[in-house]
């Protein structure tokens, strides 16, 4: 309505017309001031509700995560929250250079190693789960099965809290074939299979191709058939510079000559990329597609 039209109406119909349109008005005002508010909640609430990427790697000893070093330390760059569970204690690694004996001293001094590896990688402290460095196979079945059980319930728990999206492990071979890190690998497996996680979760195994090993190599890992390796991650010299300076953490198990050796066989054999065989082919060849 126009504003002649307005003062032509009688007053009655001209006071009532306004007050239909002051109405309106303040509906209008009141849904902006909804809007502007939810728009406000949505900016507070915005830093809880982003979705944080988790990867965990769980491995069998104090300095095993340097098979993946650079693969942590690049995630863990890139803002992904990364955590390592450590199964055993690492008290039996006894080496001559270190001469400290086996039992809870070097168990210790490996504790204190990994946190410094975790530290270097960029990643949280490592969650210890404190079993017996070769899960004491020695005292029998019951006492093997025991250790297996705690590993079992605590990487369950890991899951539950931790939400990981991704879960790194060993593979049947464990790369160097030793009998704790084929078990910790068969334990993460079982536990990751044994039902359908609320928060969707991938397991990976950290594996060597095949033919990827230069001939002269002193070191002679299982490898797989790289038609299983579908995950290709590409990792830098910054990577690899970062998993260098948490491998030389483990005083107690390599001098630094041994680190720089293993160092350079590790860049040579994988040419800036680290493959993962995935325990669920998704087609995917990436960890975050
Ligand atoms: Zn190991």
């Amino acid at each position: 309505m126009f504003l002649y039209e307005l003062f032509a109406l009688p007053e009655s119909r001209r006071k009532m017309y306004l007050r239909s349109k002051l109405s309106s008005m303040n509906k209008i005002i009141k849904s902006l001031l909804y809007l502007a508010a939810g728009m406000a909640m949505t900016t507070c609430s915005s830093p809880q509700t982003k979705h944080e990427k988790v990867i965990l790697a769980v491995f069998a000893h104090p300095d095993d995560e340097s098979s993946v070093g650079p693969v942590l330390a690049k995630y863990a760059g890139e803002g992904v929250s990364v955590y390592i569970a450590v199964a055993t204690d690492g008290r039996l690694g006894v080496t001559p250079h270190a001469g400290i004996p086996a039992g809870d001293s070097l168990a210790a001094v490996r504790t204190g190693e990994m946190k410094c590896a975790a530290e270097q990688l960029g990643i949280h402290p490592p969650i210890m789960i404190g079993m017996h460095d070769q899960l004491k196979m020695h005292e029998g079945l019951v006492a093997l099965s025991g250790q297996l059980d705690t590993i079992r319930k605590n990487v369950i728990k890991l899951f539950d809290e931790l939400k990981p999206d991704i879960v790194f492990t060993w593979g049947p071979s464990g790369w160097t074939g030793h009998h704790d890190h084929r078990l910790v690998g068969s334990v993460v497996t079982e536990a990751f299979a044994s039902k359908v996680w609320t928060k969707p979760m991938a397991l990976y195994y950290s594996e060597i191709p095949a033919g990827s090993f230069p001939k002269e190599s002193p070191l002679l890992l299982a490898t797989v058939d790289p038609k299983y390796l579908t995950i290709k991650v590409s990792v830098t010299d910054k990577d690899y510079n970062k998993a260098k300076a948490a491998w030389l953490c483990h005083k107690s198990q390599y001098t630094p000559e041994t680190v720089e050796q293993l160092h350079q066989l590790m860049r040579t054999t994988e040419k800036g990329v680290v493959y993962f065989r995935p325990f669920e082919f998704t087609g995917n060849n990436s960890f975050f597609p």
